[in-house]
C-alpha cells in the first residue's frame, strides 16, 4: 500500500522510482523527456508507509573549550552515528575553534563519518555571527535532514540563529530523540505538566538541541567496529577575511576569557551520583550525602524540592527543569520519584533507592529498593564504606 502511495506521488511529480531496500532513490525525467538523469536532490524515504523527503545525513555541532572536545560533542557523535545508521545517511561534524584540527581525529573515532573544521585564532571564542556563518556553510554543503547541537549555553544561542539562516525547524532543549515513522523528539511542555513528542514536517531540515546526557557516546565495541575513515574525511571550511569576520561579530573582538570559580561539580559528568530529596530533612542531610559522595568518588544531586527549600545549589537539580544524568550509579535518598524527577535520571546504569514509604514510585524504576529511614540507613552505609576503604 505504502509502495503504491509512493509510486503515485512520485509519478505525479514526474519521477520514477527505483526501490532499494527501504529507500527509494529517484531519477528525474529531463524536461525534454530525454534519458533519465540521476537526481541527488531527491532522496525519498519510506518510513512506516509515509513518504518523507528528509535528507538522510546528520550534521552535528562539535563543541570545544580551549581547543579540547567537550563531552557533549562525543554524545552527539554517538547519537548521530546511530541515527545515521538507521536513516542510511552519514554523521558529519562541524568543528570550529583555534588549534582544533587534531581534535577532528577524535570525532572520527567517536562516530563522525566526516568532519568540517574551521581553524583560526578568530574562532578561539564563540561568537554567534562567525560560528553561525560557518555552520551555515557546513549545512549548505551537506544539506542534512537533521542538525544536532547540545542544549548548552553555546548550543542554545547558535541553534536559533542557524534556524533563521536555513529557514529550518527548531526543537529546543529536547530530552529524547529517536526514529519512529520519521524523526521524533521529546521535550517537556512549557507548563511542565506533560512530556511532548514532536515531529518535523516532511522535507524540512530540523534542528534539535539536546540536553547533555540524553544521547550517549559510542561504546568501546561500537567504536571498534567503525570502518576506517575516508582519506578526505576532514575538510577545511573557507574562512572569511579578517575584516569580514569582525563585521560578523558585530565589530566586537573578545580579547580574553578567564575561568570563573566553579561552584559545584558537573553532575552530568559524574559516574556516581548521591541524590537527596525532601526526605533528607534539611541541609544537615545533604552534608551526610556529601560524605557518601566523597567516599564513592561521586557528586551530590537533588530533587527540585530541595532547591525550593534552599538546601542545595540549582546546578545539582535533576529532572525536567534540571539536568539529565546517566551515571553508572544513582543513589536516590528520600526522593519520591515524581516523573518530573525520574525523566532526568531513569537512564542511569544502576539505581538504588532508599525511601521509608514502600509504595514510593521511585521503587518502580529502581534496581534495588531499600524501605527504611535515611537517618538510620545512611550512617551505616558511611561506616561500611569507611571500613571497606580501610581494608582496601
Ligand atoms: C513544571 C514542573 C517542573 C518540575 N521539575 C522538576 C525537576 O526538574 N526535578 C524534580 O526533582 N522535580 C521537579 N518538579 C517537582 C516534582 O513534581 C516533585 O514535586 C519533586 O520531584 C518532589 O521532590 P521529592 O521527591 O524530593 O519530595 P517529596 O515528593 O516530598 O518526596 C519525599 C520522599 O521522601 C520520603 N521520605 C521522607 N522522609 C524520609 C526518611 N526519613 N527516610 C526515607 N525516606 C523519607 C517520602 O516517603 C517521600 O517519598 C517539577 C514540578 C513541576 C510542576
Amino acid at each position: 500500500m505504502a509502495d503504491i502511495l509512493a509510486l503515485s506521488l512520485l509519478k505525479s511529480q514526474n519521477v520514477h522510482k527505483i526501490p532499494h531496500r527501504m529507500d527509494i532513490r529517484c531519477f528525474l525525467s529531463g524536461a525534454d523527456g530525454q534519458e533519465d538523469a540521476p537526481c541527488e536532490l531527491l532522496h525519498f524515504k519510506l518510513i512506516g508507509g509515509l513518504l518523507s523527503t528528509m535528507q538522510n545525513d546528520i550534521l552535528f555541532f562539535a563543541e570545544q573549550r580551549n581547543g579540547r572536545i567537550q563531552k557533549i560533542s562525543l554524545e552527539l557523535a554517538g547519537g548521530a552515528k546511530r541515527l545515521a545508521a538507521q536513516s542510511g545517511g552519514r554523521s558529519i561534524a562541524f568543528l570550529p575553534g583555534r588549534d582544533v584540527s587534531a581534535e577532528a581525529q577524535i570525532l572520527l573515532k567517536a562516530g563522525a563519518d566526516a568532519v568540517f573544521t574551521a581553524d583560526s585564532p578568530l574562532l578561539a571564542f564563540y561568537s554567534t555571527g562567525l560560528y553561525g556563518a560557518l555552520m551555515e556553510q557546513a549545512a549548505r554543503n551537506v544539506n542534512p535532514g537533521l542538525i544536532l547541537l547540545g542544549s548548552t549555553t553555546i548550543g542554545m544561542d547558535l541553534a536559533p540563529a542557524l534556524a533563521v539562516k536555513l529557514d529550518a525547524g527548531l526543537a529546543a532543549d529536547c530530552t529524547g530523540l529517536w526514529v519512529e515513522d520519521g524523526v521524533r523528539m521529546a521535550r517537556p511542555s512549557l507548563d511542565g505538566i506533560t512530556n511532548d513528542t514532536l515531529c518535523c514536517p516532511d522535507g524540512n531540515t530540523v534542528i534539535v538541541t539536546l540536553r547533555p546526557g540524553v544521547l550517549t557516546p559510542l561504546t568501546k565495541e561500537e567504536a571498534l567496529s567503525l570502518p576506517a575513515p575516508a582519506a578526505d574525511a576532514v575538510q577545511e571550511l573557507k574562512l572569511p577575511e579578517p575584516e569580514e569576520a569582525l563585521r560578523m561579530q558585530n565589530g566586537v573582538e573578545l580579547l580574553k576569557a578567564e575561568l570563573g570559580v566553579k561552584r559545584t561539580d558537573d553532575i552530568t559528568a559524574a559516574r556516581v551520583l548521591v541524590a537527596g530529596g525532601r526526605g533528607m530533612g534539611g541541609p544537615a542531610g545533604f552534608e551526610t550525602l556529601g560524605r557518601i559522595a566523597a567516599l564513592l568518588g561521586g557528586s551530590v544531586a537533588c530533587s527540585r524540592a530541595c532547591i525550593e527549600s534552599g538546601w542545595a545549589d540549582t546546578s545539582c537539580q535533576v529532572g525536567q527543569t534540571g539536568k539529565t544524568v546517566r551515571p553508572a550509579l544513582y543513589l536516590a535518598c528520600g526522593i519520591s520519584g515524581a516523573f518530573q524527577h525520574t525523566t532526568g535520571m531513569e537512564g542511569s546504569g544502576l539505581i538504588i533507592s532508599i525511601n521509608k514509604n514502600p509504595a514510593a514510585p521511585i521503587f518502580d524504576i529502581s534496581d534495588l529498593g531499600i524501605v527504611g529511614n535515611v537517618e538510620v540507613i545512611l550512617p551505616h552505609l558511611i561506616q561500611a564504606l569507611e571500613s571497606y576503604q580501610t581494608i582496601e
